[in-house]
This record gives C-alpha cells, structure tokens and sequence, in this order.
C-alpha cells in the first residue's frame, strides 16, 4: 500500500511537470538516490557475448545517462555506435578570467557495465542507516556476512549510511557509484556556477570495463580530454596512480586418447600433465597469500580431457623485471614438462593485457598531485594506492591520456558483500568538485 501510494504520487508529479513550463528546475537528486536508480539496471557484462557492448542492459543505462546530462543543460551528448556517453559541461570561467585560455580540458570516466562473476539482475539495494560498528548480516541470505575483520573500511563508515545488496546479487557500486559521483557533481556545478569556477569539462560513461575489452573502443581524439580521472577505486581518500602489469599465460597440452583397457605404454593423460604444470607454481605467490606490491601467479580458469587441457593463468607484478621473472618462471616448468613428457604437445602463449600506468603518470606528476590537493581540501588524507587490478585509465594513459583513478567509497567489489559508504561517496563528489577548482588555480599560478 506505502508502495503504491508513493507510485501514485511519483505519477502525479510526473504528469504535473510534462504538463507544466520547461522553465521549472527540476528538483536537486542526492548521490545516494541516483546510485540507488542506477543500480536497479542489470548491466552485467558478458565475456561471451560476441556484441559491442556485450550486453543490452548497458545501451539501456546509457541512455537513461544521456538524457539526464539533457536535463542537466550539458552539451554534445552523444552516444556512440558502441555505446559509449560523451558530454561536455562547458567552462563557466568569464571571457577576461586570466584562466580563461589556460586550464586544460579535464575529462571524468565511469564504467556502466557491472562484473560478469556476480548476478546484477534484481539487485535490491538496502540502506542500513546510521552504522554503529559490528558485522553486516545480508536479509536475503543470511550466509552472506559482511564482517569487521575482513572489512577494514567499515570502521571509516560508523556513523554513516551503509548501502549493501540483499546479499542474492552484487550492489553494483563498481562503477554505478561513480557514475552517481560524476552526475551529482555536474548538477552541483551547473546549479551553483558563483560557487565553483571550472574550464571545459568532458564526460564519459563507458562500456565493458569488466572484460577488459570497452576501453579499445574508446575515441581518446574524440573526447579531446587533456588529462582524466577514473571514478572507480574503494575506500575515501584513495587515489591510484599505478596498476599492475598483466599479462595471461595460457599452457595446452595434447596427449595421446586411447581406450583406457588397452592404454598401457599408449595413452597419454593430458590431465596429468596439466595437473603437474600446476602443482610446480608456489603457493606463496598467489593471490591469496600477496598484498600490497606484491605480485602472483594465478590459474584461473581449467578444462581439460585425457586428449587436450588447458590451463588459463593471471600473472601480475607492479615491476617489468618481475614480470618477466614470472614469464620466465613459467617457460622453464613447460621446458621442464616436454623433456618429463616426450609424447604430449604443450604450447605455451603469453598475451598482455594492460601495462602499470605509472610509467607515463611519472612523467605528468601534477595530474596526480592535484587530485591529491582536491581530496585534501575534502578534509580527508589522501592515500595513494597502487591498484591489485587494472583500470581503464591503464589503458587510456598507455594511449596518451593521463588518467588516475579516485575513489568512490565501495568497497568488495565482484562479490554479493559488495558495499558502498554513503559517507565515502559524497566525499567523492566533493572531490571532483574541488579538482575542477584546483586546476583553475593551478593553471594561472
Ligand atoms: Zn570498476
């Protein structure tokens, strides 16, 4: 009954403002409301899926994003043949402002598309008020626990709103809290431009950051951004200006298949094989027992039958050099494996996948240590923190573009114990509203 009273009255006051002037400013949206709308589009994307984007529920959110930036008075919004939002919010600064000429084109990315490894459908977010400490029991599953000692970001969160899932799916912070971030600091800046001054500003809203393969699409020329920043990292304060090296080793054994009652001296068991490729890695170095700048070697995907296996492994390091101790680590197993099984075939392949942004942000200092200025002015220290993982602005400053990446107060991303602090994403729209204004200053220092 509250629901349907309230459907009504959302009705009504949909009906009453189409009917009424456009003059009529439409009423100020809180970060937390528009999470909680973003939330309930399942954007999940799909590795499988042969389509750009992978999947429709992100050309669904795109344009719901597209004609919000309408409403909010931005310019050039489009969206690409791939799915891709770009908008500009042009720069406030008068004609005679000595900046005016001079701050450059600051650009503000968040991905739409939500981890294929957790359902994002029917995702039920629950606002657990005012936090007071202990663990998160989730109401839709009770197994679901998000617990004290595991989380150590919950202690920044005491006295603030917690936004968890009902524990049967993902929440989707990662990335819909920073599209939230991204929106509500536009409609703060257009709302209020006496209050912040800003050069041209572009946006984008991006597809399939999760597999790793949206960002190929990206127009880097086309957004026309001199400097950028990923709204996707976790805990306040955080800023990251470096990301792992990633490469992916794949290792294919054939064997020989024969009927197993007549094998003897014959058959050639591939599973076998694989088995004692895998057994030869150090469980030291994986991710379950690294942190910090370490880095791992991680088998994550299997398959196999006695004729072929197949083996996918994640290698990570912050380091060219133990990057390629860890590629070198690998050949010598294969090389040792074809000498221990003359009769299997084992291939081996290498790919990389993205490459520690840190070698080319070195090189522009100030991108970062603005945005370390902006958290500052938040109140909060800023922590600067390389990323276990990788972002699109890896890829993005490989190509040119340098590109940090803030956070935006989620936390356990990929995972149904995934939370977001609201207390951590309004200081992540403080942030971006502060950084828009330290580059006006720095820009005429
Ligand atoms: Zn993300």
């Amino acid at each position: 009954m509250y629901k349907f009273s309230y459907f009504l009255f959302i009705l009504i006051l949909h009906i009453f403002m189409v009917n009424s002037s456009a003059s009529i400013q439409l009423p100020n949206e809180t970060a937390v409301e528009r999470f909680i709308r973003y939330v309930q589009v399942d954007t999940q994307s799909d590795p499988d899926s042969e389509s750009v984007p992978s999947t429709e529920g992100q050309l669904k959110l795109g344009k719901m994003l597209a004609e919000e930036l309408r409403e909010l008075g931005l310019q050039d919004i489009e969206i690409d043949e791939f799915g891709i939002v770009m908008a500009t919010l042009p720069s406030n600064l008068p004609e005679d402002h000595p900046a005016r000429n001079k701050v450059p084109v600051i650009g503000l990315l968040a991905h739409m598309d939500t981890s294929p490894e957790v359902s994002g459908a029917n995702v039920n977010p629950v606002i657990h008020r005012n936090y007071q400490g202990g663990n998160i029991v989730l109401p839709g599953d009770e197994t679901q626990v998000i617990r004290v000692e595991e989380n150590p970001a919950l202690e920044l969160a005491i006295g603030s709103d917690i936004i968890t899932s009902d524990g049967t799916t993902l929440l989707g912070a990662d990335d819909k809290a920073g599209i939230a971030a991204i929106m509500t600091a536009l409609q703060t800046l257009v709302r209020n431009p006496d209050q912040y001054t800003h050069g041209d500003i572009r946006v984008s809203f991006t597809i399939d950051e999760e597999i790793g393969t949206g960002i190929g699409y990206f127009d880097i020329e086309r957004f026309g951004a001199d400097a950028a920043y990923t709204i996707d990292g976790s805990t306040m304060g955080e800023i990251s200006n470096e990301t792992f090296n990633a490469k992916t080793a794949i290792v294919r054994v054939t064997g020989r298949d024969i009927h197993p009652g007549y094998a003897k001296n014959i058959m050639i068991n591939s599973i076998r094989i694989i088995a004692d490729f895998i057994d030869r890695l150090p469980p030291d170095i994986s991710p379950e027992q690294t942190e910090g700048r370490e880095g791992y070697m991680h088998p994550n995907l299997l398959s196999g039958t006695t004729y072929q296996s197949e083996v996918r492994m994640l290698l990570r390091d912050f380091e060219t050099d133990g990057m390629e101790k860890k590629e070198n680590f690998v050949r010598s197993i294969v090389d040792e494996l074809r000498l221990k099984y003359p009769g299997a075939e084992i291939e081996l392949e290498i790919r990389e996948s993205y490459r520690n942004m840190r070698y080319w942000l070195d090189d522009d200092p100030h991108v970062t240590e603005y945005a370390k200025e902006a958290i500052r002015r938040t109140g909060l220290e800023p922590n600067l923190k390389p990323i276990r993982g990788g972002t699109d602005g890896a890829r993005l400053t490989e190509r040119g573009l340098p590109t940090p990446n803030l956070f935006t107060g989620g936390e356990n991303f990929h995972s149904r114990q995934e939370w977001l602090s609201v207390k951590g994403l309004e200081k992540s729209v403080e942030t971006i509203l502060h950084l828009v204004t330290v580059w006006v200053e720095k820009s005429i220092q």
